[in-house]
């Protein structure tokens, strides 16, 4: 196995990977016509893990090995793993959330192609990103397909537990689950080296900010704005000094929250936009134009309001981010206090957090911790982002 192949930025998470290995060889030992593999391959598996443990990435990276053209190693250089991580193969679908949910719409055609047979010859692979967010009717609409699956289709769903609230226990007891872990900071920290040709001092500091997300550590090492806005929700403790301060503040990071999504989200916004304007204008002027008008009319509104819940749930998960970022500060001055032996999430602030360590008894620090968890719950719960912030601000000043 090449130290580049498709499983290799899966850092720190030995068991799951040979777990992954071994399934995707049996796999492409039923393509070929031996079904004595076959048991080692399940047509639907769940991943599950914290945010950062890589998910995703374990999902993509299984896709490619199933499609990959030399047995099944996931070699990261043929045409099919080439074309699976370039998310362009026509056998993978990746099933991304815009909105809050996955609708059942969406679910039920998905499901009918993914019942054709491969075009490739290998295997059809349903990739569903945040299953957690499937709706009820697109989680039966799913179920019925993974209980009498087609002989060569398999599905992969994303999703940070196998709590009930994140995946029905009928599918759970029809999936078999791949459970990774964040992967510790030093262990994202050797990869960047290795991998990225990162210079160790960077290395080190990213991969311990991003708390073992490969992904936020690589953005966070590139990109000065990604620093900028880490910094601005660090400088939140300290800016908390008295209840306007905490409206203030808090009004400060949703605005911040929604400013990022909207940048993000601005560029796909107005090219569908505008492929739907222009596949509507080409509809003409002739006789049931005011019929087609009607239609077209109808069509901008559902394609603003898929929009609108996709900017909802990108403010929320660039908001979801800032508060992994602060309880890591409020972390940090736990592990202070207590002299843990263990390391900071964000060594370039430990001034701050061992004055205040010094500052704060250990059980306000945990109160603070507290309220920002309980931040992310409300919001994950769909409290409104501003009063779930401005009551976690208040909660941080009084400690
Ligand atoms: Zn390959």
């Amino acid at each position: 196995m090449s130290p580049h192949d498709v499983f290799s930025d899966l850092v720190g998470q030995d068991e799951p990977v040979e777990t992954l290995r071994r399934a995707a060889a049996a796999a492409a030992r039923v393509v070929v016509g031996d079904t004595a593999g076959g048991a080692a391959m399940t047509h639907a598996w769940i991943f599950t893990g914290p945010p950062g443990s890589g998910r995703s990435l374990a999902a993509r990276a299984f896709a490619a090995a199933l499609e990959c053209q030399r047995e099944g190693q996931g070699c990261g250089e043929c045409h099919g793993c080439r074309t699976v991580l370039g998310r362009t193969h026509a056998d993978v679908r990746f099933v991304v959330p815009e909105g809050l949910s996955i609708g059942v719409g969406e679910m039920r055609a998905l499901v009918l192609r993914a019942a054709t047979a491969p075009s490739g010859g290998r295997w059809q692979v349903v990739v569903i990103e945040d299953a957690d967010r499937l709706t009820e009717a697109a989680g039966n609409a799913l179920l019925k397909a993974i209980e009498e699956p087609p002989p060569r289709t398999v599905f992969l769903l994303c999703t940070p537990s196998t709590h009930p609230d994140d995946i029905s226990v009928t599918i759970r007891s029809r999936c078999r689950v791949v459970a990774l872990r964040q992967p510790p900071a030093d262990a994202v920290a050797a990869a960047l080296i290795a991998r990225d040709g990162m210079a160790a001092d960077t290395a080190a500091w990213a991969a311990a900010a991003a708390q073992g997300d490969i992904t936020r550590a690589r953005l966070l090492a590139a990109d000065p704005e990604a620093r900028s806005r880490r910094e601005a929700v660090l400088a939140v403790p300290k800016r908390l000094t008295g209840v306007g301060a905490c409206f203030d503040v808090a009004a400060g990071m949703v605005a911040a929250a929604k400013s990022e999504a909207a940048t993000s989200v601005v560029d796909s916004d107005a090219s569908e936009r505008s492929a739907l304007e222009q596949a509507l204008g080409a509809g003409g002027t002739g006789r049931g134009a005011t019929g087609a008008m009607r239609g077209a009319a109808g069509q901008i509104k559902d394609l603003e309001r898929r929009q609108k819940s996709r900017s909802t749930r990108t403010q929320r998960d660039v908001l979801d981010r800032q508060l992994v970022d602060l309880a890591g500060f409020y972390r940090d001055v736990l592990v202070t206090a207590l002299r843990a032996p263990v390391a900071v999430v964000h060594g370039d602030v430990a001034p701050q957090s061992e004055a205040a360590s010094r500052k704060w008894s250990p059980e306000s620090t945990l109160r603070r911790l507290e309220a920002v968890l309980a931040c992310r719950e409300s919001i994950n719960l769909n409290v409104k982002p501003e009063i779930a912030v401005e009551t976690m601000m208040l909660n941080l000043w009084k400690g």
